[in-house]
């Protein structure tokens, strides 16, 4: 059975690069049934941080993305990395690098002025085991380097890019232990590929480059390698890499702005992947179809373009199909954030919803936009109510309407309207003139869905209350 793993690090937040990862994963572990396990790459102790892991594995429980082993930290499991660096210097794949700090940045220069790849020269590689060990016994400090194999190439059959080749001319001897004793990244990641037995690395195209790197250390533990699968990038709508130049990059970011975790979710699966077959044009899918399509083979080799607009258009398509029942739990959320508690029956709730929901655009309209639906405490839009409600004497009819709603005896849909009517005509005032000024008066805003329809979700006494109110 597949084992798959997402491995951020909690150097930053979680970014919709790692989420679209993240999901890739997941899919192909649900796929398969396989496993996916969540590491946290938390070596860089300097620039990694609780804050970042909590964030990360908010993003993801919001995205629904649950692992089925981990977390694990990779700052708990130095001792792994130590023991793996210390087979591959015993077997000869590795070897002391004694150059310190200051040494190695005046060679890079002195090879960049040159026109030279600034590449480790590999002064230490030709010490003696003896003298390697006489400077150890010294007190000096070493780092241990990876002995990349001078001639041939160093290839893999990757499932997106097929088979990658690189010169080992190229490749510079890597450093796997840092003299401190903190592993480098292509020490840690093998390590831990290798002893939590991965199958598929699923990963994002911008380590293409470090597999090679990897490749040469799965070799030379004898280990079996796993099948490569890099991601394309995801790119702004400018076709350069998404930055937070084109609009919020963090996951969480999105959940604030209202966006439906399954509309991200279907959106996110679309970033690079595609379902073959009938499905190709398709746009939207639950998980569970997602998850049934998912193959490495439908991940394109084109980088993806992260729109906007596409992911807008999803989140109101989500919402405009949920059942009120279903979007109550996510609204109430955004209540909460909005300080508001509607006291009204369940029922009632989700009527408003239903009559709601075709217009809203994210779940923060539920308690912004739409906030007089749900609360008494709303302020009315000043450019509805310079239009609408300027007017005094539209202000002293609403008024005077108020207490013929209040004296009615039945209060339908029906009803409200002809009495509106009514009224109008022996005021002799457009009807429409009330209309828009009654709509500003019950919902703040200048459009709304039909107005005696709201009228009927705001309820009797509500309508009365803030008709009268408009006198103000
Ligand atoms: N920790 C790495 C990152 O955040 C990912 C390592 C990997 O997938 O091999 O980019």
């Amino acid at each position: 059975k597949p084992r798959v793993r997402f491995a951020p690090s909690p150097t930053g937040y979680l970014h919709v690069g790692g989420a679209r990862t993240a999901l890739f994963n997941w899919l192909f572990a649900r796929h398969t049934g396989g496993t996916f396990i969540l590491r946290i790459e938390d070596t860089d102790f300097e620039r990694s941080s609780e804050e970042m892991v909590e964030g990360i594995l908010d993003g993801m429980s919001w995205l629904g993305l649950n692992w089925d082993e981990g977390p694990f930290y990779q700052s708990k499991r130095l001792d792994l990395y130590r023991a793996t660096a210390e087979k591959l210097l015993a077997s000869g794949h590795a070897y002391r690098c004694f150059c310190t700090k200051e040494e190695l940045e005046q060679r890079r220069a002195e090879a960049t002025a040159a026109g030279r790849q600034p590449m480790y020269d590999r002064r230490c590689r030709t010490l003696s085991e003896e003298t390697a060990k006489q400077r150890v016994a010294a007190g000096e400090m070493s780092a241990l380097r990876f002995a990349v194999p001078e001639q041939g190439t160093t290839f893999f059959d990757d499932a997106v890019f097929g088979r990658i080749e690189f010169a080992n001319a190229e490749l510079e001897d890597f450093v796997l232990l840092r003299s401190d004793g903190i592993p480098t990244y292509h020490l840690s990641v093998v390590a831990d590929d290798v002893d939590m037995r991965l199958t598929h690395i699923i990963r994002g195209a911008d380590h293409l480059s470090n597999t090679p790197k990897q490749v040469l250390q799965y070799r030379a533990l004898g280990a079996e390698l796993p099948v490569f699968a890099h991601v394309p990038l995801i790119l702004g709508p400018d076709k350069t890499r998404l930055s937070k130049r084109h609009g919020a990059t963090s996951v969480l970011a999105y959940k604030d702005l209202g966006i439906v975790p399954e509309a991200f979710r279907n959106f996110l699966s679309l970033l690079g992947w595609s379902p073959e077959g009938d499905n190709k044009n398709r746009e939207i899918f639950s998980s569970q179809e997602v998850t049934s399509l998912f193959s490495l083979s439908g991940i394109s080799k084109s980088n993806a373009v992260f729109g906007n607009e596409k992911l807008a258009w999803y989140n109101q398509e989500y919402i405009r199909n949920y059942s009120a029942e279903m979007l109550l739990p996510l609204v109430e959320q955004e209540w909460v954030k909005a300080g508001i508690w509607p006291e009204r029956p369940r029922e009632e709730l989700l009527s408003t919803l239903d009559l709601l929901k075709a217009r809203a655009r994210n779940l923060t309209d539920f308690a912004i936009a739409f906030r007089a639906y749900f609360s008494d405490e709303y302020e009315i839009d000043p450019t509805a109510a310079a239009k609408f409600l300027k007017d005094t004497q539209v202000r002293a009819l609403l008024v005077e309407l108020a207490s013929r709603y209040m004296n009615a005896t039945e209060f339908t849909e029906q009803s409200a309207e002809t009495i509106l009517r009514a009224f109008a005509e022996e005021k002799q005032v457009k009807p429409g003139l009330l209309i828009n000024g009654a709509r500003v008066a019950l919902t703040g805003q200048a459009v709304a869905p039909s107005l005696f329809t709201v009228m009927m979700a705001l309820g009797h006494q509500r309508v009365v209350k803030r008709l009268t109110a408009a006198e103000q």
